[in-house]
């Protein structure tokens, strides 16, 4: 007998019509003979809701209270769940994670999850009883709740299932599947039916929001077959494939680019006349870390003159201001005549796929497109399976298009007409 392990997104127990129709799917799922964990995040919108009373309060939260806040939109949900499975005459129970208890690090708001003691709710699983998990919640060594980060259910579902060994673990939301890209951007956009894990690690850091990215990279360490598909399809639940995360060498057809991503979420900042001596990115970098800000896409010139030269690097754009004033800082200390210019109005577009670390050109055909189009680079960067290039944010939806395109990704029907 196959155990499954599924999580339901936001918009999908997002009132009670919706969590009734999750009900129905897992009784189906079921039926078919499968032991079920299900994991539920908050009713959409549950959880900024939640912040926001926080920050009604205090903008300087005592983290511990902001998580045992935060937490309680998903206890909501997983007793509701519980509630309508009974009422279709299943045995059902609710578990928060700290009557599991899943146990994390002591970072609130950002917890990592150590270890799931499993022993109680596998029990109750053999005995015949779905077990509904809150998701995104642990339990620090200090006895108080802690919360994964947003988006945390995907990483509370995976690592459950790795903890239980389940068969798959399958994300249910409101699309059904992995896309090519956005395809309220560009229309033609394809659903993939599979992705490496490897792929999906690069599209989800790159802004593709579809999992979070820690449950990601758990599903590739633990080797988790991850699932993600749509909960509004009437039809059945996991019979009715989504996209599935498999190894490298599953993934049959070998687009050289698998995915286009973008992000609207970071700024640009360039530092100019910075002297060029040894130590001084460390200098400038410095208290950026200090001030926990994630430094991208940092490129740095050849200096002209042998004694300064210039820095661009990007930063998330909720950090902008945070580090203009570090900035602006390190500039009294270090040099006067180093300049600050910035610009929130950027976006970061990404091509990824595992092709790349055998093809040549991959890089050009993004080039020439943008070229083609009159779109002007402002930056890029690479690794062994992306390729990332900042534009401005006015083109982000000419760019996506035209690479979509580019890279043979169109629709099949689209591409011959
Ligand atoms: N409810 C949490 C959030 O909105 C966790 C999740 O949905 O995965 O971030
Ligand atoms: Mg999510």
């Amino acid at each position: 007998m196959a155990l499954i392990v599924a999580k339901f997104g936001g918009t999908s127990v997002a009132d009670i019509p919706a969590i009734e129709n999750v009900a129905d799917k897992v009784v189906r799922e079921a039926e078919n003979g499968n032991k079920m964990a299900v994991v539920v995040s908050a009713m959409a919108g549950v959880t900024n809701q939640l912040i926001q009373y926080c920050d009604q309060v205090t903008t300087i939260h005592d983290a511990r209270e902001y998580d045992s806040i935060v937490s309680t939109g998903e206890q909501v949900t997983s007793g509701l769940l519980a509630l309508a499975l009974q009422k279709r005459g299943l045995k059902a129970r609710s578990w928060q994670g700290w009557q599991i208890p899943l146990r994390t690090d002591l970072a609130h708001a950002k917890a990592r999850i150590e270890a799931i003691d499993i022993a109680g709710l596998k029990q109750n699983l053999l005995d015949g009883e779905i077990a509904v998990v809150a998701g995104f919640q642990g339990i620090n060594d200090q006895g108080r709740i802690t919360t994964l980060g947003r988006g945390g259910s995907d990483t509370t579902a995976v690592a459950l299932a790795a903890a239980l060994g389940a068969e798959r673990c399958d994300i249910y939301t409101d699309v059904d599947g992995v896309y090519t890209t956005d395809p309220r951007i560009a229309p033609k956009a394809r659903k993939l039916p599979k992705v490496s894990y490897e792929e999906m690690l690069e599209m989800a850091s790159l802004g593709a929001k579809v999992l979070q990215t820690r449950s990601v990279e758990m599903a590739m360490k633990e080797r988790v077959p991850l699932q993600v598909l749509s909960s509004f399809n009437p039809e059945l639940g996991s019979e009715l494939p989504g996209t599935l995360l498999v190894d490298e060498s599953e993934v049959m057809e070998k687009h050289v680019v698998n995915g286009i991503t973008y992000s609207r979420d970071d700024a640009k900042i360039t530092l100019r006349n910075v002297p060029d001596i040894p130590g001084i990115a460390a200098k400038v970098f410095g208290p950026l870390t200090a001030s926990h800000i994630n430094v991208d896409m940092i490129v740095q010139n050849i200096s002209p003159d042998n004694r300064s030269t210039d820095m661009t690097f990007t930063v998330p754009r909720v950090d902008l201001a945070k580090a203009l004033d570090a900035l602006n800082k390190m500039r009294e200390e270090v040099d006067e005549k180093v300049e600050i210019i910035f610009s929130p109005d950027i976006v970061k577009v990404s091509v990824v796929g595992i092709g790349m670390k055998s093809h040549a050109g991959v890089a050009q055909t993004m080039f020439q497109t943008l070229a083609d189009k009159g779109i002007n680079i402002q930056l890029i960067s690479t690794s062994e399976i992306k390729i990332s290039v900042l534009i401005h944010k006015d083109y982000l939806e000419l760019a996506i298009r035209a690479l979509h395109t580019a890279y043979g990704l169109d629709k099949e029907e689209d591409a011959i007409s």
